[in-house]
């Protein structure tokens, strides 16, 4: 594989920045890696387990000369780093981002990268663990799985292209969307699951009885609550980012809930098996390609 990336900055060198920079090294693509963290021992960390090759000083030392910048911070966390940064992007640097959430990160590169918003190219890596920080990423994160981009109106085709090549490097099916198509699918499908799973598990820990509950509590539970096991911060910053979409994927949810509890009180057997069985063949369908 050529070297499609001559120096690489990845600020925030957690699961899904440090994920990336060993995907690329693993493939012979970038020459070197540059890493930022808010946190000395995960930089530390990841330049033990070689994930970056150096630790910048400042946002500044890490942007000076790169050719390709990567935003892996929390969302709410964008802003302060575009800020600190964009005085020192070299012009040609395509400075993208893996945010969870995209017309946040749309208008805070409108707002802080203005000379330089057509080399920006907004992106979501749909992979990911309840895990975090260095000692998490892992090279073979991204194989097979989606990548979403969500291009500004003033981003140049060949940055979009050389984000997606370097994505595509690391195994992953690049797609191409708006970011307020981006932000409601994932509301559905991945910030509302999040926001039920903390709730229940909150929910339960709250009882007087919790130990007990969580003692008997098996599969189904674990399955269901993985993702609770998330990170806060960043699951704070991605619901407030997306609050609209998630508000109204939440509304959606009650009204279902409503449904059932209507179905239960009315004894309404036929109406408990036609939304467990369409929920079931859905479900099927869904996973099916995955087991393939
Ligand atoms: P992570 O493992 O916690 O890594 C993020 C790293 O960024 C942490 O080491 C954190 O330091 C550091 N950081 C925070 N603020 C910073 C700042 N201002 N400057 C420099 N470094 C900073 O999190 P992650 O899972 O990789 O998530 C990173 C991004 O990917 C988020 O925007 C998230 O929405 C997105 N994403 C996550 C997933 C997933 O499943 N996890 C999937 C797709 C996209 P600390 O150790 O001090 O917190």
């Amino acid at each position: 594989m050529s070297e499609i990336i001559s120096r690489l900055a990845v600020f925030g060198v957690g699961l899904i920045g440090g994920s990336l920079a060993l995907a690329l090294k693993r493939a012979g693509a970038v020459g070197e890696v540059v890493g930022v963290d808010r946190s000395i021992e995960n930089l530390q960390l990841a330049r033990d387990l070689g994930i970056i090759d150096r630790a910048a000083t400042d946002a500044a030392d890490a942007v000076t000369g790169a050719d390709m910048v990567v935003l892996a911070v929390p969302v709410g966390q964008m802003a302060a780093v575009m800020r600190a940064m964009a005085p020192y992007l070299s012009p040609h640097a395509v400075v993208t981002d893996v945010g969870s959430t995209k017309q946040d990160v749309v208008a805070l590169m409108q707002q802080h990268l203005v000379a330089h918003l057509d080399h920006c190219v907004p992106a979501h890596p749909i992979a990911g663990a309840e895990l975090s920080g260095a000692t998490a990423a892992r090279a073979d994160l991204y194989l097979a799985k989606k990548l979403v981009l969500t291009p500004l109106a003033q981003t140049r085709p060949d940055a979009t292209s050389k984000v997606a090549t370097m994505w595509q490097i690391c195994g992953a099916q690049v797609r191409t969307m708006s970011a307020p198509e981006h932000d409601a699918i994932f509301a559905a499908v991945s910030h509302l699951p999040h926001l039920l799973a903390y709730a229940l598990v909150d929910m339960i820990a709250q009882r007087d009885n919790a130990a007990q509950l969580f003692e008997f509590a098996a599969s189904g539970f674990r399955d269901f609550t993985r993702i609770a096991g998330s990170d806060p911060e960043m699951w704070r910053d991605i619901a407030l980012a997306n609050r609209s979409a998630l508000l109204a994927e939440l509304q959606a949810y009650q009204a279902q809930l409503a449904r059932l509890a209507g179905a239960l009180e009315q004894h309404d057997s036929a109406a408990l098996i036609g939304l467990f069985s369409r929920a079931r063949q859905a479900r099927q369908d869904w996973a099916a390609p995955i087991n393939e």
